[in-house]
């Protein structure tokens, strides 16, 4: 079967603007947990753009209310956009209202620099992974206070940008298992990183009810042993085929 080629630049628009990294239009991708905010993907490069504080129904309906203003402060974009062309897979008779700021290559450097390890390779949860494609909204990664969530080539052209070249990027097994174990549990639970976070391995989103919160620890404690049982060979396939959850890339100034 031919299916006419669309390029991805076709998608550009307010509610689409270009990737901090490679300068793509960036998608809406998933919900973040306990309704925090909206995860926008880039296509191209795997870049994952965080905007917390958004509800996560980014395809609004006509006549609902107006989106509030941005929150982070975005200077320049005070007023909500004007709808434009739904993006493929949305009926005609919604209306788009998810216009963002995704920040500059400065702030992913800023934000990637945040990570950096004594060795002065960066740290960083694979966006790219197979434990993020697995779980989806479920992904440990989308808990958190962060804005960006890096893939190997998305860290590749950001540093590219100020001369320096991604020498090797390794796999980390360890958090690799424990991203992927996590990420399962999740799945199962109202907040998010419960385990990880309470270890300080992850930032932790708790439910927004009492019981719930409750409730999470039980839930983790059941789950917990036939998830390792899962994500332990899950997530060695993954390296194996270089998606590993939990990734250092090694840089060189030109
Ligand atoms: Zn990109």
């Amino acid at each position: 079967m031919n299916l006419p080629h669309v390029p991805l630049e076709a998608g550009a628009s307010p509610e689409n603007p270009p990737c901090p990294a490679c300068g793509e239009p960036l998608f809406p991708w998933v919900g973040m947990p306990v309704a925090s905010g909206i995860a926008h993907r880039c296509e191209a490069c795997g870049l994952g753009v965080l905007s917390h504080g958004e509800k996560f129904d980014f395809p609004r309906r006509a006549g609902e209310d107006e989106a509030e203003a941005p929150v982070g402060g975005a200077p320049g974009r005070t007023s909500p956009g004007v709808p434009g062309t739904p993006p493929t897979g949305t009926s005609a008779d919604v209306v788009v209202d998810n216009s963002f700021d995704p920040g500059t290559a400065e702030d992913a450097l800023a934000e990637l620099e945040l990570d950096r390890d004594g060795d002065g390779s960066y740290l960083f949860d694979n966006r790219a992974s197979f434990a993020c494609w697995l779980t989806g909204g479920a992904w440990a990664g989308l808990g958190t206070d962060r804005r960006y969530r890096f893939t190997p080539h998305a860290v590749t052209d950001l540093v590219a940008s100020r001369d320096q070249v991604v020498t090797r990027t390794r796999q980390r097994p360890l958090r690799g298992i424990a991203v992927m174990w996590q990420s399962g549990l999740n799945m199962f639970t109202f907040g998010q990183n419960i385990v990880m976070g309470a270890f300080g391995k992850a930032h932790r989103v708790e439910g927004d009810r009492p019981w719930k919160r409750g409730l999470d620890w039980f839930i983790s404690i059941a789950v917990a042993i036939p998830a390792i049982v899962v994500a332990v060979p899950f997530e060695l396939i993954a390296i194996l085929f270089r998606r590993g959850a939990a990734s250092r890339a090694e840089i060189q100034v030109l």
